[in-house]
């Protein structure tokens, strides 16, 4: 399969305490979990590609914020050391936010879509309707309109699967939220890698097909993992989990790369 991607970097972006159960729906409620949270940048023939954006440690680090965003919200802060800050790691791989031209957003989470005011000048794909929820009045607390609704920013608003370019196809992978997507990158030398983002979290979502903690469709969510569990399998990919804290010791972080 032709590929415009020459690299895949995986950025990990800080880890969040979670119950279990945020992941695995009814599972593990006794155990609390370091999960981490992952960005990817793909350096390709169009220019670098941004797939999420990390959490905002300013939303953690000042104690107003902190209180606002998380404490009264029964959300606990994330953990966010300074080597996890979204701006360091690209800074480690020689690439300042201003060069990044474009930016897939999985979803609008606040583990997703923080430090979208760092890409101003950049086009940023969601799914209109994961953008019209994050926008609209029912979203839960989650969803940190702070990170997202700033002036300025360039907004591509997609539906259903789509393809940003040879070697990087975007699918609807809804469920967990209103517009969920994923994106299957071909490698040249890797092969295809699956970026599931919040489809599934943990390696059991996808292995006993679990349903993830939060979901606004069930039917939806279980199709979603089985949708991924298919890409994967017919085209011998591996499915890369950006939340499980078994798997991502295993992964080659940045500034390492897959080619
Ligand atoms: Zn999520």
């Amino acid at each position: 399969m032709s590929t415009e991607v020459s690299r895949l970097y995986v950025l990990l972006c800080g880890y969040e305490i979670l119950e279990k159960t945020v992941s695995t729906r009814d599972r593990g409620g006794r155990f609390i979990l370091a999960e981490p949270v992952s960005a990817y940048l793909l350096e390709t023939a169009r220019g670098l590609v941004l797939v999420d954006t990390g959490l905002n440690s300013a939303l953690v680090h000042d104690p107003a914020l902190r209180e606002e965003h998380y404490t009264k919200q029964g959300i606990r802060p994330p953990v966010i050391l300074p080597e996890h800050e979204l701006a360091c790691q690209l800074d480690r791989i020689g690439v300042r936010p201003a060069d990044v031209g474009h930016v897939i957003l999985t979803h609008m989470h606040l583990d997703h879509a923080g430090n979208l005011e760092m890409f101003q000048g950049a086009r940023i794909s969601v799914q209109r309707r994961e953008h019209a929820y994050a926008f609209g009045p029912d979203h839960g607390p989650a969803w940190f309109e702070r990170d997202y609704d700033l002036p300025g920013l360039r907004w591509d608003l997609v539906e259903g699967d789509w393809e940003a370019m040879p070697g990087v196809e975007v699918v609807s992978t809804r469920g967990h939220t209103p517009g969920h997507q994923s994106v299957v990158v071909e490698l040249r030398d890797t092969g295809t890698v699956v970026l599931v983002g919040d489809a599934g979290d943990l390696a059991e979502n996808f292995t006993e097909e679990i349903l993830p903690g939060e979901s606004v469709d069930d039917e939806a969510a279980l199709a979603s993992i089985r949708r991924l569990k298919q890409i994967a399998r017919e085209r011998r990919g591996a499915l890369l989990l950006g939340h499980d804290p078994a798997l991502v010791q295993a992964l080659r972080l940045a500034p390492a790369c897959y080619t």
